[in-house]
């Protein structure tokens, strides 16, 4: 409704305009259908009994949900629960919420169940459509016109003929819940609302019905709601109990489950992902629980993602506050919808449909962990009145699983009315912005990104496209070589720190720059002139958040630039002429692996693919060796590193090249060339009970290349006192929350409270599903546990370690040479940095370039000392490297009267990435002075300020400039490799994998090259 501020009488002028507005359709109807339910159908008595019982206060629920229709035939959800969606104590398996929805789909024909795919775990997901007999009947017409509208290039564009669609077109709505396992009440939810869909006979709920299409996938984690209904189970058993907190969800993440939509490396969003897509729904809407009473981050906070189209931010403002409105009429308190979220990153599933010309929608309402009525008290920022939230929950509130279902369904159902209201203009927009997308290279562009044929790096290559392909992103391969003119780039601008050398060097690039390139045959065209231009677009271009932008406080990630993450060389091409040259589209990439050439050895060249440790582990009788400086044979030059194989029949090696995607070549001699062995590492990976999601991504990565471990945790390692004869490297990934050593070393508090099991009991059948189990979370790695990593590296081990735990190993003594800088300024979050390869005679190197982008989240800043053990020394008075006040200018020598001058020793410099020099007063009787031989090796730097950033933000960034990435330290027989970067994370920084596989497959000759 418009509504005159003013009210009362309008001036004539006034009174046209109002006319003038009520001509335009549904946003100004005055005859809008009123949310009540219809007085002809009689309501389920006793199920309306337990809602109005369960609901704690009577502002808690809307004229929507505060009775049940009642049903001959169609069964209700108490048939499975034994009590009502919501009730206390009741929190179904998605087995149960399955179950549910089948014998709807057997009672009504306005029900219908698809299975989508199965987790990682085996477990099914499905989706279930609720929508009239006619419509439901006619799926397969209805998909084939919005496949239509989907992609505007099978109309020709047309928009008459869009408008033609959008008239006979029924919308797909897609709902999906729980994909937060601890956020428990979307389940019941959805059973009650997919139940009130099919039978309510109120007009509100008619027209919903007979209007769009409701999809709903009521549990995305499905391995993780099966262990959060394991864990309630086991509270309800132990009343008097702490209950463990729900330390896996999924197989490998927890919360990050829903920071996967840009690189799909999980089932769950594979799974929703094809829905929406196979659907052609318009939107995605994903439930979660934090927040009271109903947050819906739909509208949320700037910096809004650069790439969704405008269209979209106008749809989330309209949809976000006409939901508060409605809600707001029915007397509910507490929702609002601008908030702190900001909606930079598109990792989040709803940006399955931001990114895929649809809407993404996101309720955040309030749930209590479990089904259990509590009072829960708020913060004064939860409860306080602002601009956008005029109507805010209560301070203190006995707060109900009922409460929860009451907003989420009144939320849902006010959002499904007011949709399918305005459906032929949302429709059109759906239409518009797959048209805008296919328009993009004539508009904002780019025309497209190309993968040259001729990158080193054909494996990540193809493990990009692949992420594409998932995407539903279209793939084209150029038939012959061509030429397209590429934007030129500007110099930076020079600080007012850059010496003159630096400057020169800018020079330098600015004139190599060229202004063509030319492309083999065979090299991959990402066209921008395809329905989802957008998500490709999105993942390959750079981001910039600026540090002045007045959202200080990023929700996630600022920065992903998948070409730079996946080490892969990718062009951005602006001149539209790049899709004329001869291409075609290719319905499948795969990996280009086998063996060239004759002869029983088998060289592979190493490019820093992840593919090679792969090879290692699956041609386990191989012998291999890596050579230790490049070579040339058979007129093929192979980078230091590179692998000889032998010992394998081609045949069995042909196969395994291929199936791993990776490239050899037959020698009929062996290269004279320095080599040393290359043994499959037998690796442990180590977890703490605090958390486990940052290091889950690890083994999902390690997992995906089939290269076996022992999944451990620290309370093992506090038992194990023989490290060594089980394991050469120990990967001890990031912790995440940036997690101190002191919470490693202790664990949980056990002063106090009950042990928190993690294990399977008669209550919790499903809880360590394939992941580890323990009788107590509490107990950390302990101080024994300490001393056994010392012990493993002493004794010749290999301790890898990333962020958190590079900071937990230089604070149990294990680099005595390293420290750690505090920053005052910095702050980089999940940005993509620059690093560069210092020691590449290291074999973590082997591989790499010059140049490498890598993920960082405000470091950790090491330095380095050549002094064990350093300390400052006091002085007398300030410290000064500059001349003393005397005569002359700055720059002239001082004087002494009556005496000679003398010439002072020049002191010595160093980089910040390495070892300062030791001065000769040190030297004296230098029984602290580190030898180089037990000096850490840099392997890699981040870049000079100036071009650290290559995607997110920077700020304060010459505080980690320069300083070392990645070192290798040498510890008794053994060495702890440190990263301050994070190497393997969400699937998306593949171009770093191998820094830490290169380590694995040389665990025991770190220091060739030294
Ligand atoms: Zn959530």
């Amino acid at each position: 409704m418009i509504r005159s501020r003013t009210g009362g009488a309008f001036p004539v002028r006034h009174y046209f305009l109002l006319l003038l507005l009520a001509l335009i359709p549904a946003l100004a109807s005055a005859d809008e259908t009123a949310p009540a339910r219809d007085p002809k159908q009689p309501i389920n008595e006793p199920y309306t009994a337990k809602i109005k019982k369960y609901t704690t206060a009577p502002v808690f629920t809307s004229p929507l949900v505060d009775y049940l229709p009642a049903s001959k035939n169609v069964p209700t959800p108490e048939v499975v629960l034994g009590d009502v969606s919501g009730a206390p104590g009741i929190l179904p398996y998605a087995e149960d919420v399955y179950k549910y929805m089948r014998l709807l789909e057997k009672a009504t024909p306005r029900v219908k169940v698809f299975s989508i795919g199965a987790t990682e775990e085996g477990r099914e997901m499905i989706a279930v459509a609720v929508s009239s007999e006619e419509n439901l009947k006619r799926l397969d017409e209805n998909r084939a016109r919005l496949a239509k509208l989907a992609d505007p290039r099978t109309i020709k564009l047309d928009d008459a003929e869009a408008d033609r669609l959008v008239a006979q077109s029924t919308p797909v709505y897609y709902i999906t819940g729980t994909i937060h396992s601890p956020e428990t009440g979307a389940p019941t939810a959805l059973m009650e609302l997919a139940y009130r869909l099919a039978v309510d006979e109120s007009p509100y709920i008619r027209e919903i019905r007979d209007g769009l299409i409701t999809l709903i996938t009521p549990v995305v984690e499905v391995d993780g709601r099966d262990r959060m209904v394991d864990l309630y189970r086991w509270h309800l058993a132990h009343p008097k109990d702490f209950f463990p907190p729900l330390i896996y969800w999924g197989k490998y993440v927890a919360h990050d489950n829903n920071r996967d939509a840009m690189g799909v490396t999980l089932k769950l969003t594979e799974n929703v992902l094809n829905t929406y897509v196979g659907w052609k729904a318009q939107v995605l809407h994903d439930l979660h629980e934090s927040v009271p009473y109903l947050y819906d981050n739909t509208a949320g906070d700037g910096p809004f993602n650069a790439w969704v189209d405008p269209i979209l931010t106008d749809e989330w403002e309209m949809i976000g506050w006409r939901n508060v409105a409605d809600m707001t009429k029915f007397g509910m308190p507490g929702v609002f919808t601008h908030g702190i979220f900001d909606t930079w990153s598109p990792g989040y599933l709803m940006f399955v449909a931001a990114l895929h010309n649809g809407i993404s929608r996101l309720y955040e309402t309030f749930g209590n962990g479990g089904a259990d009525t509590q009072e829960r008290t708020l913060d004064p920022e939860d409860y306080s009145r602002t601009w956008w939230r005029q109507n805010p929950p209560f301070p203190k509130t006995l707060w109900s699983q009922r409460d929860n279902n009451n907003y989420e369904q009144t939320g849902l159902l006010t959002s499904l009315h007011f949709f399918n209201e305005n459906k032929r203009l949302f429709l059109k927009n759906f239409y518009l912005k797959s048209k805008r997308s296919i328009s993009k290279p004539a508009q904002e562009g780019p025309a497209a990104y190309i993968l040259p044929a001729d990158d080193p790096r054909l494996e990540l290559q193809t493990e990009l496209l692949q992420v594409l392909q998932k995407q539903h992103v279209e793939i084209s391969r150029a038939t012959s070589a061509f030429t397209v003119a590429m934007p030129v780039k500007k110099p930076k601008k020079s600080s007012k720190k850059d010496d003159a050398k630096d400057a020169k060097e800018t020079e330098k690039e600015k004139a190599a720059e060229p202004t063509s390139r030319e492309f083999p045959a065979g090299s991959f065209v990402i066209r921008m002139d395809q329905p989802y231009s957008r998500i490709a677009d999105a993942l390959l271009d750079h981001q910039y958040w600026s540090p002045d932008d007045p959202q200080k406080t990023p929700y996630d990630d600022t920065g992903w630039t998948f070409g730079e993450l996946f080490n892969v060389k990718l062009f951005r091409v602006t001149d539209p002429k790049v899709l004329d040259f001869a291409m075609e589209r290719i319905s499948g990439v795969k990996p280009a692996g086998g063996v060239q050439g004759q002869g029983s050895l088998f060289a592979i060249n190493n490019n820093a693919e992840p593919a090679l440790a792969t090879l290692r582990y699956k041609l386990r009788d191989a012998s291999m060796e890596a050579a230790e400086e490049p070579f040339e044979s058979v007129g093929k030059k192979f980078n230091r590193g590179s692998l000889l194989v032998r010992g394998v029949a081609r045949s069995d090696f042909d196969r395994a090249a291929n199936e791993a995607g990776v490239r050899a070549v037959a020698l009929s001699a062996a290269p004279s060339v320095k080599t040393h062995p290359v043994h499959a590492a037998r690796v442990a990976l180590v977890h703490t009970w605090l958390s486990t999601q940052t290091e889950g991504w690890w083994r999902l990565a390690l997992d995906s290349l089939r290269i076996p471990y022992d999944y451990i945790s620290t309370q093992i390692v506090s038992k194990a006192d023989d490290l060594n004869a089980k394991y050469d490297v120990i990967l001890f990934p990031p912790v995440g929350f940036n997690s101190s050593s002191t919470a490693i070393i202790n664990g949980i508090a056990t002063g106090w409270g009950n042990p928190l099991p993690w294990k399977n009991t008669p209550e919790t059948p499903n809880l360590v599903g394939k992941n580890d189990s323990t009788d107590d979370m509490r107990p950390g790695l302990g101080w024994e546990g300490v001393a056994h990593l010392q012990s493993f590296v002493a004794k010749g081990g290999v301790l890898l370690t990333a962020t958190d735990t590079s900071r937990f190993a230089l604070s149990i003594g294990l680099a005595d040479s390293v420290s750690l800088g505090t920053p005052t300024k910095m702050n980089i979050v999940g940005s993509v940095l620059s690093t560069r390869l210092v020691d590449s005679a290291s074999p973590i190197a082997y591989g790499y370039d010059e140049k490498l982008s890598a993920y960082c989240d405000n470091g950790p800043i090491f330095s380095l000392s050549s002094i064990a053990g350093a300390r400052g020394f006091r002085r007398l008075g300030g410290h000064s490297t500059s001349r003393p006040t005397g005569r002359g200018t700055a720059d002239d020598p001082d004087f002494t009267v009556g005496r000679p001058g003398f010439e002072a020793p020049e002191e010595p410099t160093s980089e910040l990435w390495e070892y300062p020099p030791v001065s000769d007063e040190q030297k004296r009787n230098g029984f602290r002075v580190i030898p180089p031989a037990n000096r850490a090796r840099v392997i890699l730097r981040y870049a000079d300020a100036k071009e650290l950033l290559v995607s997110g933000l920077l700020e304060g960034g010459d505080e980690i400039a320069q300083h070392p990435a990645v070192l290798d330290v040498p510890a008794g027989s053994g060495h702890v490799i440190l990263f301050s970067i994070n190497p393997v994370y969400r699937g998306e920084t593949r171009g770093t994998y191998s820094l830490v596989l290169n380590t694995i497959l040389n665990f025991d000759n770190l220091n060739a090259g030294r």
